[in-house]
């Protein structure tokens, strides 16, 4: 999974919902690590801020 950084807020609700823990919101930043594309943070994503 993809971020568009231009779009994210930062809210962390993607985070809250990724059944593997894959990523990593900060006051900063967004970290998606490992994942199997399963779709659940982009549909959660309030801005669609993210992508495959
Ligand atoms: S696609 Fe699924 S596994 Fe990957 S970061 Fe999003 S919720 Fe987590
Ligand atoms: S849900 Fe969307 S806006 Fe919120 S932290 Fe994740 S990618 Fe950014």
């Amino acid at each position: 999974m993809n971020v568009n950084k231009e779009l994210c807020m930062l809210c962390q609700t993607c985070a809250a919902v990724c059944p593997t823990q894959n990523i990593e919101v900060t006051e900063a930043d967004i970290i998606i690590s490992e994942c199997n594309d399963c779709g659940i943070c982009a549909r959660a994503c309030p801005l669609g801020a993210l992508y495959e």
